[in-house]
């Protein structure tokens, strides 16, 4: 198995478990997902999570949707990122962490003279900090939240670094979701309620993920410094979060005992 496929177990069964203890306080909840094919894929293989997600199975042809070919359903999870976000946050400052707000144009800015270890999860701003990014289309989803409320989306644009809404994308999106999943609109009503429209980016990377660690000598402090890399994961950074994370620390203990 692959490392990244390593980092989405990890995150997976832990995920799984606050959705079945802390559902209300981390926003997470277990749901039923299904994937749909246009057209019958040609020499499909079954994915590696066949066997870590719960319940996997094929769908029968009279569970498809119209225009759809084939489709899997697996149990998984959905994120409220606001909850969650606070909840991790909450995490953080009950350990004893602080947060400091700054726009930094190098790494090195955030050494100061007590500094032994800095980790750069600077994601979706990587390229700001000399890394270069990468976006790719369209993909259609529709994801049930806490609260009755559904996140309906997509796009995938290369290089698109608007935050504007873009109000005729949404307007598509809308329509290829009620394609596929007609029952969003209740039988007494023309149109959706939307609720709000949201813009995100996806920090993807050329190369994909960077999760590793390397020594640099601060030419403002004159002493090595560990630094840690955890970005550029992309539109997966939720599921291979604790599993990426772990993994640096690992290497970086390692990093640490080698001295
Ligand atoms: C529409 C959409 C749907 C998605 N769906 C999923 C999904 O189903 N599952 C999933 O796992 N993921 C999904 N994602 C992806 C997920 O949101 C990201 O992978 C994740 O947020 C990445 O987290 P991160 O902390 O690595 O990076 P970011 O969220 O980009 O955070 C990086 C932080 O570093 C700060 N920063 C960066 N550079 C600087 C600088 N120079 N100075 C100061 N601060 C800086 C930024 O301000 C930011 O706060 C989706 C994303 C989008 C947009």
């Amino acid at each position: 198995m692959d490392l990244n496929s390593e980092f989405d177990r990890e995150t997976y069964n832990h995920l799984w478990k606050l959705a079945k203890t802390q559902q209300n306080e981390t926003g997470i909840m277990t749901i039923d997902e299904f994937e749909y094919w246009e057209r019958f894929p040609q020499n499909f293989s079954d994915p590696w999570f066949k066997t870590l997600c719960h319940e996997y199975r094929h769908l029968r042809k009279e569970e498809l949707p119209n225009g759809v070919e084939f489709g899997i359903t697996y149990k998984s999870v959905s994120i409220n990122p606001q909850t969650y976000l606070k909840y991790l946050l909450n995490i953080f400052t009950l350990m004893g962490g602080t947060t400091q707000r700054a726009e930094l144009s190098h790494l090195n800015e955030c050494i100061k003279n007590e500094t032994d270890i800095v980790i750069n999860c600077s994601g979706v701003h990587s390229r700001t900090l000399k890394e270069k990014t990468d976006n790719k289309s369209v993909l259609t989803y529709v994801i049930p939240h806490d609260e009755e409320e559904v996140i309906l989306g997509g796009t995938y644009e290369e290089n698109n670094y608007s935050t504007d809404v873009d109000y005729d994308a949404a307007a598509r999106i809308i329509q290829r979701c009620l394609a596929i999943c007609p029952d969003l609109l209740p039988k007494d009503q023309a149109q959706l309620t939307i609720k709000g429209y949201g813009v995100g980016l996806r920090p993807c990377r050329k190369g994909g993920v960077r999760v590793d660690a390397e020594w640099i000598t601060s030419e403002k402090i004159s002493k090595k410094i560990l630094i840690g890399h955890n970005y550029g994961h992309g539109g997966a950074g939720f599921e291979s979060s604790y599993g990426a994370a772990n993994h640096l620390i690992k290497v970086m203990k390692g990093m640490l005992n080698d001295l």
